[in-house]
């Protein structure tokens, strides 16, 4: 079995990449062990000399990375570049910098009631983690967990998109080049069926990122056999404009989030909510600033083409359906004179959308920016949370005291005010969802942390013969009830507590 490479934007094939064979999946995982236990014996030191060579083949071959994602979805270079290859250089260069600090024993305080000993957090690898990732950005959200479960000393079983294969084949080879060890890194090429062998052939750990539908079928699989999860999932992420915003970049800002990537972003503006006394205006704006865009896929494009074939279909229907419940396309092509045999969709505003359509509704992971007027802060609110997802949100206001506010209330896993996307591009913010887009946090140093056992380590010098609470329990319950009632009393009665202590300790 082959994966055929195309290129959406053209039709082209490029290139046929060989499937991994479902028989292998055991093969994989031995493999994946045995690197396991050199890679993890390893000092962070002598890891991350191999992290630098990383970054460094990666500086040096940016131009032919940006080139080959652009090539595999569709995006224009630029997007490629901005939003694909430098994240995922940005978190190398935070691996660099602060996984030391992150993964190495932290000394935690020890209640006075172990009194002797001292207490630490350690951090162990989980072993073999299974990392599952979507088309829409390729690169980074196969690379960021790859390199933060690396770093932590696990080894990584990697398996991208069938989608867009030729950029999981360009990560193997990164590796290569850096000069990784054998099997420290391995990358399972397929669809679904390999994707659900690898879940069920027992990781230690599964990083997965995509749909909700899939997340729950990977959750069910891995509860199975107990095997702990990140799920990274969909959006319908809020933008919230009040009449006192800079309008001029709000429109901007909300073209910008709107169609990156040609709106295949599980963070994108998705539903775009407008105090009423500027709306009209507003719409204009927006509509301005779209048809403005340049679609192509060249260096000076601005919106290149969709990249998978069954999600231009998606977005079809919810425009549809809109249209059908007295939507009104204010810029953009009614589907009925969209290309058939092209991926290039023309951006699309869309006004007068009832709530319960499905653009509303559902991911539509596409160009199409519905808008929504409001009249009140408390209505903005209510208009931004009505939604089953939970992953990024956007307000714009001059009032920086309303706009924290509003974030405030936000059942959002980030919110970004005056600007938006962009947390996703600080590798120092936890990124995750809350609701159905997603489980759990990466980026950070939680991000680093979320692949190693955090171990509890006390430490005892082992000089007494025996602790206060070990046996026999002969006439220790009233010391023991004096020592508490005196410690944990609304006021501290230190000469009780004293008092008992010293006849427990007496008893040794
Ligand atoms: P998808 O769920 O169809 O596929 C994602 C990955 O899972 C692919 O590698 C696929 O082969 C694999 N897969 C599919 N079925 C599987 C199964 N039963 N067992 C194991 N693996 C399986 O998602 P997609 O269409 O590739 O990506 C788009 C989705 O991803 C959107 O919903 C988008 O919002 C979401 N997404 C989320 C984030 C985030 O960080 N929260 C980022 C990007 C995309």
């Amino acid at each position: 079995m082959v994966l055929v490479a195309v290129n959406p934007a053209t039709g082209e094939r490029i290139e046929e990449i060989e499937e991994t064979d479902i028989g292998k999946v055991q093969t994989f995982y031995e493999n994946s062990r045995r690197a396991f236990s050199r890679w993890s014996g390893l000092s962070l030191d002598e890891r991350l000399g191999y992290f630098r060579r990383l970054k460094k083949v990666m500086a040096e071959a940016m131009d032919e990375i940006a080139k080959t994602v652009s090539l595999d979805t569709g995006k224009v270079p630029t997007d490629a570049l901005v939003s694909d290859v430098m994240p995922t250089i940005e978190s190398i260069e935070f691996v660099l910098k602060h996984v030391k600090k992150s993964l190495s024993p932290q000394k935690v305080k020890t209640p006075l009631l172990l009194f002797g000993k001292t207490s630490c957090v350690e951090y162990m690898p989980r072993g073999v983690v299974l990392v599952i990732s979507p088309w829409n950005y390729p690169l980074q959200l196969a690379m960021v967990p790859a390199v933060s479960a690396l770093a932590g000393g696990n080894t990584v079983i990697l398996k991208p998109s069938e989608v867009t294969p030729l950029v999981g084949k360009l990560i193997e080879s990164l590796f290569q080049r850096a000069g990784f060890p054998e099997h420290v890194l391995q990358v399972a090429h397929g669809g679904k069926e390999v994707g659900s062998a690898f879940v069920n052939g027992k990781p230690d750990y599964i990083f997965f990122t995509g749909s909700v539908k899939t997340g729950k079928i990977i959750q069910k699989a891995a509860a199975e056999h107990l095997i702990p999860t990140t799920l990274e999932l969909g959006g319908k992420d809020p933008f919230i404009v009040f009449a006192d915003a800079n309008l001029e970049r709000a429109a901007k800002g909300a073209v910008w989030a709107a169609f990156t990537n040609c709106g295949q972003v599980c963070m994108s503006a998705e539903r775009i909510f407008v105090e009423k006394s500027v709306f009209p205006e507003f719409v204009e704006r927006l509509k301005e600033e779209t048809r403005s865009l340049v679609l192509g896929q060249g260096e000076d494009a601005d919106i290149g083409s969709m990249t998978f074939p069954g999600q231009k279909e998606i977005v079809r229907e919810h425009v549809l359906d809109a249209l059908a419940r007295g939507a009104k396309l204010e810029t953009g092509e009614h589907p009925d004179r969209w290309t058939e045999d092209s991926l290039f969709v023309k951006p699309m505003v869309m006004t007068n959308v009832p709530l319960d359509a499905k653009i509303m509704k559902e991911e539509t992971f596409g160009p199409v920016l519905p808008v929504v007027p409001f009249e009140t802060e408390e209505e903005a609110v209510k208009l931004a949370n009505d939604t089953e997802y939970g992953l990024n949100a956007s307000v714009w206001s001059n009032d920086l005291e309303r706009a924290r506010r509003v974030a405030a209330k936000l059942v959002s896993g980030a919110v970004v005010i005056n600007d938006a996307v962009i947390s996703v591009a600080n590798p120092h913010l936890p990124f995750g969802g809350a609701k159905n887009s997603g489980i759990g946090r990466y980026h950070g140093k939680d991000g680093l942390r979320i692949f190693c056992h955090e171990k509890a380590l006390v430490i005892d010098r082992g000089r007494l013969k025996r602790e206060v609470q070990w046996y026999p329990y002969k006439g220790t319950y009233p010391l023991f009830l004096r020592l508490f009632q005196s410690y944990f009393g609304e006021r501290k009665n230190w000469f009780a507590f004293f008092q008992s202590f010293l006849r427990l300790m007496k008893r040794n």
